[in-house]
């Protein structure tokens, strides 16, 4: 499942918060609802997909740290 940078709306598997070096995965979740790509060192896309970005924005505020229920939902969304 994807979760979607809440800047641009580029999709980013789940499992890459995993791999951040030196964070938890709980402090990479949390950097990445701020961060989005750069988290990762990536550029965000341009343009970006806001409609995506707004979406996922929204349900990280509504979740929270419920990654598994933010990436279900957009991806019903898409
Ligand atoms: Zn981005």
């Amino acid at each position: 499942m994807d979760l979607y940078c809440t800047t641009c709306g580029e999709p980013w598997d789940l499992d890459t918060l995993h791999e951040v070096e030196g964070e938890s995965f709980d402090s990479a979740r949390n950097r990445f609802v701020i961060e989005g790509c750069r988290l990762f060192g990536a550029s965000h896309n341009r343009p970006a997909d806001t409609e995506t970005a707004e979406k996922s924005a929204a349900l990280f505020m509504l979740l929270g740290d419920d990654v598994d229920a933010v990436a279900s939902f957009m991806e019903d969304f898409q």
